[in-house]
C-alpha cells in the first residue's frame, strides 16, 4: 500500500468546520486503499496573533522562547483534526515534531532540518491508524523546540514524505495551484498543470507565497514527488515536475512580485579589497537572508553598497552594520521599506535570448522606474517603488501573453 502525505495549511484548518470537512477528505483518501499520513499548520492567524502577544510584552522577545510559544498553534490543529477523525469512526493518533524525531539544527526561528525520524509513523501506520504530525516545529539536540520559519508546515510535510519514501506530497492550499501570477492581481492569471522545481523554487524565493521556498529546495533535492492543489474542491491543481518540455517553449512561466523587502543603503565605504566581505559576514552573523546586491563605481576611493533584506530583518541587519562601521568607514546607513521587487521566471529563458529586454520594455510602457536589477538563469527581477506593484506586474502579464487566451 502506498503512503499519501498531505498538508493543510492554516485557511484550511480555521474553523471547526473546515476541519470536519479536511477530515473527511482525509478519510476518502484512506477508503481509497492509502496509507494517510496529515502534516497541519496552526489554524488560521494563529501564528500571527501569538506573535502579536509576545510583541505586546517586547519588541524584542527571547527567540528561544518564541518557539515555545509558536509550536502551541500546531499542536492545536493536530488534536482537533485527530479529534474530527475519530469521530467519523476511524482510527488516528497525533504526533509533535519533536515526537516524530524532526531533528533540526538550533537556530531558533528558522532552524534547518537535520534528520527525520521514520519509526514512530511506521509503527502507527502499521496498526492502520491515519498518523497526523504538527508542521512547523522540531527540536534542536538540545531536545528544545525550534521552528522551522513562516510557512515551514510546508518544509514539514516534505521532509516527512522523504523520510517515509511517500509516492506523492500534497501540498492543500486555498487556492487551485500554481498560477501564472497572484490572481488577485492579474484576474486573467491562468492555472499551470505542471510547472519545475527549478521554476517553483525562484518563483517562491522571489515572493510568491504559495509554497514555502525551503520545501521545494528539500523536495527538488530529495526528489520528493509533489503536488499543490486546493482544499475546497478537487481539481488536480499544479505538479512540480523535474522537467517540463512543454514549458520551455515559452519565454516566461509566471510574474511574481515580494513587497515585504528593503533596500539598504551603505554609503561611504573605503574602496579597498577586504570591505565588502568585512559588511555582509557582518550582516551574515547575524543570520539575515540577503538578496540583491549593487555596488556602485567608486568615486575618489570611496563607494557605496546597496542591497535588498527582508523588511522584517532590517533592525538586525543596521544593527550588524553599525558594528563594523569604524572598520570599514561607513558613512551613512540609509534604509528604505516603500520598495518591491518584481520578477519573472521561467526555464524558457534559458533557451530564449531578449526576455530581460522585453521586460524592461514592458515597464517602461506602463511607465515604472527601475531601481535594482539581478538576473539569473531562469529569473528576471527588478526592484521598483511599491505603488507601481500591481501595474508592473500586470503589464509583464501581459507582455509575456500569460493570460487566458
Ligand atoms: N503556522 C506557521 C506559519 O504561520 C507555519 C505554517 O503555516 O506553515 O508560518
Ligand atoms: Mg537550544
Amino acid at each position: 500500500m502506498g503512503i499519501i502525505v498531505q498538508k493543510y495549511g492554516g485557511t484550511s484548518v480555521a474553523t471547526p468546520e473546515r476541519v470536519k470537512n479536511v477530515a473527511k477528505r482525509i478519510v476518502k483518501t484512506k477508503n481509497e486503499g492509502n496509507r494517510v499520513v496529515v502534516v497541519v499548520s496552526a489554524p488560521g492567524d494563529e501564528t500571527d496573533d501569538l506573535i502579536s502577544l509576545a510583541n505586546q510584552i517586547t519588541d524584542s522577545p527571547d527567540e528561544r522562547e518564541m518557539d515555545v510559544l509558536l509550536a502551541c498553534g500546531e499542536q492545536k490543529s493536530i488534536a482537533l483534526m485527530t479529534i474530527a477523525i475519530k469521530a467519523l469512526g476511524y482510527d488516528a493518533i497525533s504526533f509533535t515534531g519533536p515526537q516524530v524525531g524532526i531533528v533540526t539544527d538550533d537556530v531558533h526561528g528558522k532552524a534547518r532540518i537535520v534528520k527525520v525520524g521514520s519509526e514512530k509513523i511506521e509503527k502507527a501506520l502499521n496498526l492502520d491508524k491515519i498518523v497526523i504530525v504538527a508542521g512547523f516545529q522540531g527540536m534542536d539536540t538540545d531536545m528544545d523546540i525550534t521552528t522551522l520559519g513562516r510557512g515551514g508546515s510546508d518544509l514539514s510535510a516534505v521532509a516527512i514524505a522523504s523520510a517515509l519514501n511517500a509516492d506523492v506530497c500534497e501540498l492543500y492550499k486555498d487556492v487551485d495551484g500554481i498560477m501564472t501570477a497572484n490572481p488577485k492581481v492579474c484576474p486573467d492569471a491562468t492555472l499551470l498543470p505542471r510547472i519545475t522545481y527549478e521554476e517553483m523554487l525562484e518563483l517562491a524565493s522571489a515572493g510568491a507565497q504559495v509554497v514555502n521556498a525551503r520545501s521545494i529546495e528539500y523536495a527538488q533535492n530529495y526528489n520528493v514527488p509533489m503536488r499543490v492543489r486546493s482544499s475546497f474542491n478537487d481539481n488536480p491543481g499544479t505538479l512540480v515536475v523535474k522537467e517540463a518540455k512543454e514549458m520551455e517553449k515559452l519565454f516566461v512561466t509566471g510574474i511574481t512580485y515580494n513587497k515585504d523587502e528593503s533596500k539598504i543603503s551603505v554609503l561611504g565605504i573605503k574602496d579597498t579589497p577586504g570591505m565588502a566581505a568585512i559588511i555582509f559576514s557582518a550582516v551574515a552573523l547575524e543570520n539575515v537572508n540577503i538578496d540583491m546586491i549593487v555596488q556602485d563605481v567608486s568615486e575618489d576611493g570611496i563607494t557605496n553598497i546597496s542591497f535588498t533584506v527582508p523588511t522584517g530583518e532590517v533592525k538586525k541587519t543596521v544593527k550588524a552594520l553599525e558594528s563594523v562601521k569604524d572598520k570599514v568607514g561607513i558613512k551613512k546607513i540609509l534604509t528604505d521599506d516603500s520598495i518591491t521587487k518584481v520578477s519573472a521566471v521561467g526555464v524558457g529563458m534559458k533557451s530564449h535570448s531578449g526576455v530581460a529586454a522585453m521586460m524592461f520594455e514592458a515597464l517602461a510602457e506602463a511607465g515604472v522606474n527601475i531601481d535594482m536589477i539581478t538576473t539569473s538563469e531562469i529569473k528576471i527581477s527588478c526592484v521598483i517603488a511599491q505603488k507601481d506593484c500591481e501595474t508592473a506586474v500586470r503589464a509583464l502579464h501581459a507582455k509575456f501573453n500569460l493570460g487566458k487566451k
